[in-house]
């Protein structure tokens, strides 16, 4: 669609873009945004040029030095004000997310609420996390020297994120990247750009120095970015993540890529079956099974096997679905696009030709882009249900030997994002986790690690490489370290 009235969303949310908007010649394009659930266009956004983004990047570059001088001190204020903008627009910014999400509600307050946990982790810890280090010297040569490892920040990072959380995902790499002393360039989801929009809307309400923009627009407007900033950090598929990899070494720039996953849970003999069940249908149904740490395979030891899948289906069964209002009426919505929803049918329809069983779901529920909870069984590592990233609502669910065979069919798997392991022993949990290759594990658990900011959120193999979080390392990720030695006689 192509409309001229398109500069006036960005001229609102990040008004310097519209100072260097390109000549009326240009007509922009502008990206409809709908709720998927309902298929209504609740807003829409400009595409921004990539002249636009290079112009924005500058003007970053410009007012950065001033948030760096502040110190982390003086970050934490505005900080902290943003923290309590976003408490205080808590319901409206949750209208946002579930408008272009089609999230149901209780879903679409866990955006700004993470959000808040994470701007006041990292507002509050920055300056220890930043201080200079003082190594001790370890030869003679250096003995006579005060020696500083110093934290000097990036001057612009390009945040660049996906749709499945709107409002959090961009939220989770911008504030540490701002804590840090950078300015930041966000480039949101073209599916879901409302929600980013806001956050900048509320950072200029606050009267923030001028270091955080967002632009909106799809693939292209992203490649500006990354052709622009001075650290990337994306979240989103592996595909684009290696297109990104490759025009990040180009640039000899930096990047940290957070990308796809194909969780496994593990279901010992020993387990609590009515927590793993409740467990690994949250883990594979929340969200619409639309999280990158949603459970996307699960295997179960031969003695617990059919006791399980009763349960994990009764679980699942006992869903609601559809679309909610204000108020919170159910557990599961819609899926982000049209795309998502033949991506699952792809991979149920592939799964129930090479012979598996449907236990429950397995079609569209009637509404919007929705697919119904699916559960699978009779499935094998031939499959693409087992193979591919879903990112939706099924669990397809395996019978194993003992927990050898589960843990070399774990990790069968190019993906390596987290996994979970469900047993009466917990040491012997623990043990299970060490072999696995992935980037996370909880026991007896789903997303856990997602609320220890204190842990570093990474992916192994083609689910990403660096990772987010990690207490200290998720602000020093955006400084370049700097040596000084200082003769102390
Ligand atoms: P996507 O890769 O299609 O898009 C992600 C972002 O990249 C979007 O903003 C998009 O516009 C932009 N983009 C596309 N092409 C680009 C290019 N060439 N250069 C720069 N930017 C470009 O992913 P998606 O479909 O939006 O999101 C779903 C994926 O995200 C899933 O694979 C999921 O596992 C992953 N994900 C990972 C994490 C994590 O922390 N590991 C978290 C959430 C989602």
């Amino acid at each position: 669609k192509k409309t001229a009235e398109a500069a006036a969303p960005v001229a609102e949310a990040a008004a310097p873009v519209a100072e260097t908007a390109a000549p009326a010649a240009e007509t922009p394009t502008v990206i409809d945004v709908r709720n998927p659930g309902t298929g209504e266009v609740v807003g829409s956004v400009p595409v921004v040029s990539a002249d636009e983004v290079a112009a924005k990047v500058r003007e970053l570059r410009l007012f950065q030095p001033e948030w760096e001088a502040i110190g982390p001190d003086g970050r934490k204020e505005w900080l902290l004000k943003f923290q309590d903008w976003l408490i205080d627009n808590t319901d409206t910014l949750a209208d946002v997310v579930q408008s272009e999400t089609g999230k149901p509600r209780v879903d679409s307050l866990i955006d700004p609420a993470f959000a808040t946990d994470l701007v006041g982790y990292y507002a509050r810890r920055a300056a220890k996390f930043l201080a200079d280090d003082h190594p001790s010297p370890h030869s003679p040569l250096a003995r006579v020297k005060k020696l500083t490892t110093a934290y000097k920040p990036y001057p612009v990072v390009g945040v660049i994120t996906p749709w499945n959380f709107p409002l959090a995902m961009p939220a989770l790499d911008v504030f540490p990247a701002l804590a840090a002393g950078a300015a930041v360039i966000l480039k949101p989801s073209e599916v879901t750009p409302l929600s980013a929009l806001e956050m900048a809307r509320g950072w200029a309400e606050i009267g923030a120095p001028p270091i955080f923009a967002v632009v909106t627009g799809a693939g292209a407007t992203g490649g500006a970015v990354v052709a622009n900033a001075d650290y990337i950090q994306f979240t989103g598929s592996t595909a684009t993540g290696r297109k990104i990899a490759v025009a990040c070494a180009e640039r000899m720039v930096p990047y940290s890529l957070e990308l796809g996953g194909k969780d496994p849970a593990i279901v010992l003999a020993d387990a609590d079956l009515d927590r793993a069940a409740h467990g690994i249908a949250f883990g594979g149904m929340f969200n619409s099974g639309q999280v990158c740490i949603s459970v996307e395979r699960v295997y179960v030891e031969a003695p617990v096997y059919d006791e399980f899948v009763a349960k994990l289906t009764a679980n699942v069964k006992a869903l609601r679905q559809g679309i909610d209002g204000r108020e919170s009426k159910h557990d599961v919505g819609a899926l982000a696009n049209e795309n998502q929803a033949n991506i699952v049918q792809r991979h149920v329809d592939e799964a129930v030709a090479a012979g598996a069983r449907v236990l429950t779901g397995g079609k569209r529920a009637g509404f919007g882009t929705a697919f119904e909870p699916t559960v699978l069984v009779d499935v094998d590592h031939t499959m693409s249900c087992v193979t591919e990233e879903t990112f939706g609502p099924t669990l397809p669910v395996m019978k194993v030997a003992d927990e050898a065979e589960a843990v070399r069919l774990a990790n069968d798997s190019i993906y390596g994002l987290s996994a979970s392991v469900w047993t009466g022993d917990k040491e012997r949990g623990e043990r299970v986790a060490r072999q696995l290759n992935a980037g996370a594990v909880n026991i007896n658990d789903v997303f856990a690690n997602l609320f220890s900011f204190a842990l570093p959120m990474g992916g192994w193999g083609q689910s990403g490489t660096g990772a987010r979080w990690g207490g200290a390392d998720g602000v020093r990720k955006y400084c370049r370290q700097q040596a000084i030695t200082t003769p102390i006689l």
